[in-house]
């Protein structure tokens, strides 16, 4: 597939970065065009690979943001891409959108830019262009706490409302321990690239190259497809020096034919592997729509019968027949990877925690809101009210 992709805030910009960098080291080209848009300033000096003129800065002029970021407010974060609706539609009039099948709007939910501005952006984008638009939203972790928990929820009724799919991350399932938060971030983001661009560019090849099975960027678009949220799921093994399979050394030391039942077999093992890791957010697998099942590597290594094995097994697992497999051939990749999407996953318990947090952080907010104006008046108002205002 050829992508338009846009960050929008922090995360949002910083895993644009991330995809630019893995595709750069595979050798893909799935980004055709790039653009952060932030409304901190210091923010979009972050990023290694988005080229300079394709940064922009919104609510420079903003008295509440001023190129210093919107402070984790949804609202001002909204408030200021509608100010500078003109200056984004420029930097998309860029955009040459027959270069393009899809457009991707990536932005971290819990803050203020992302959360706020993403879903005006999209916005623009759908009126703009009839390309779909895909949504790769950052939920917060729990342990942010209320704020993010309420921007999240409210900023993805926005986004999946606005979106042609909206792929998922959780924070929460992918933090580890002993990490700082950046360090963290720092290998979330390689994670989430990783299946991203794995997902998103196959079916880029060239036609001379293409093999039998080859999935196509239509299929991938079909898939995403359904309005809903999705996840991901992605298992790779190492083709030269030490596999935890060993499939590939297999395959290397006696050239065992390609469709032998028993390699069939482990690639069939390397795509349950992928539905049963970490999914970029955890869901009920049985409560997907559609399916797509990619395996990427050198084609030789691929065996068909284990396409077909794969997909028969998710077929069960999952309990939907709309599910596509195939291969993106890539000669030169040095690992086998299996990626596997669920399209319209209805079944997310972080979802529902997050809305339940945000809840409660919305009542309290009120709560204190009230108190704040109560302790004011109290404060100003002297023992038997006897004083004035002076106007
Ligand atoms: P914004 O610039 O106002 O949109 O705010 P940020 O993007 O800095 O943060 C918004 C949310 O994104 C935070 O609440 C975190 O949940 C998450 N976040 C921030 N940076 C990263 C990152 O690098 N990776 C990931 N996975 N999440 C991040």
């Amino acid at each position: 597939m050829k992508l338009a992709t846009i960050g929008v805030g922090n995360a949002g910009s910083k895993i644009i970065d991330r995809m630019l960098e893995f595709e750069d080291k595979t050798g893909r080209s799935l980004c055709r065009h790039v653009l952060v848009i932030n409304s901190a300033r210091t923010d979009l000096a972050k990023p290694d690979y988005v080229p300079e003129d394709r940064r922009i800065l919104i609510g420079d002029t903003h008295k509440k943001a001023k190129g210093h970021g919107v402070g984790g407010d949804v609202e001002v974060g909204a408030e200021v891409a509608k100010h500078d609706i003109d200056e984004i539609r420029r930097a998309f009039d860029d955009v040459e959108i027959h270069e393009v099948d899809a457009i991707i709007v990536a932005a971290g939910l819990g803050g203020g830019t992302g959360s706020g501005a993403g879903p005006v952006v999209i916005e623009e984008l759908q009126k703009m262009y009839d390309e779909p638009v895909y949504g790769l939203g950052i939920l917060p972790g729990e342990y942010e706490g209320g704020r993010p928990a309420l921007n999240a929820a409210r900023s993805l009724q926005s986004f999946v409302q606005k979106v042609d799919n909206f792929i998922a991350f959780d924070n929460d399932a992918w933090r580890s321990r002993g990490q700082t938060i950046e360090e963290g971030y720092e290998q979330m983001n390689r994670e989430l690239a990783v299946r991203i661009v794995t997902l998103l560019a196959a079916g880029e090849i060239d036609e001379t190259d293409v093999a039998e099975n080859a999935m196509d960027s239509s299929d991938i678009m079909r898939t995403l497809d359904t309005d809903g949220v999705s996840s991901i799921g992605y298992a790779s093994t190492t083709i030269s020096g030490d596999t935890d399979d060993g499939l590939l050394n297999r395959f290397r030391e006696d050239e065992t034919p390609v469709g032998d039942a028993t390699d069939a077999a482990k690639i069939k093992g390397l795509v349950r592997r992928a539905v049963n890791s970490r999914l970029t957010i955890p869901c009920e697998v049985t409560s997907a729509d559609r399916a797509l099942i990619i395996l990427s590597g050198p084609s030789e290594l691929i065996s068909r019968k284990g396409i077909e094995s794969a997909r028969q097994w998710l077929e069960n697992e999952a309990d939907t027949v709309d599910i596509l497999a195939g291969d993106d051939p890539r000669p030169n990749a040095s690992e086998l990877s299996a990626v596997v999407l669920l399209s319209n996953v209805t079944e997310t318990p972080r979802v529902d925690e997050i809305q339940r947090q945000a809840v409660d952080a919305q009542d309290k907010i009120a709560e204190l809101e009230a108190a704040r104006e109560e302790e004011i008046n109290e404060l100003i108002t002297d023992e038997n009210d006897e004083l004035d205002p002076v106007v």
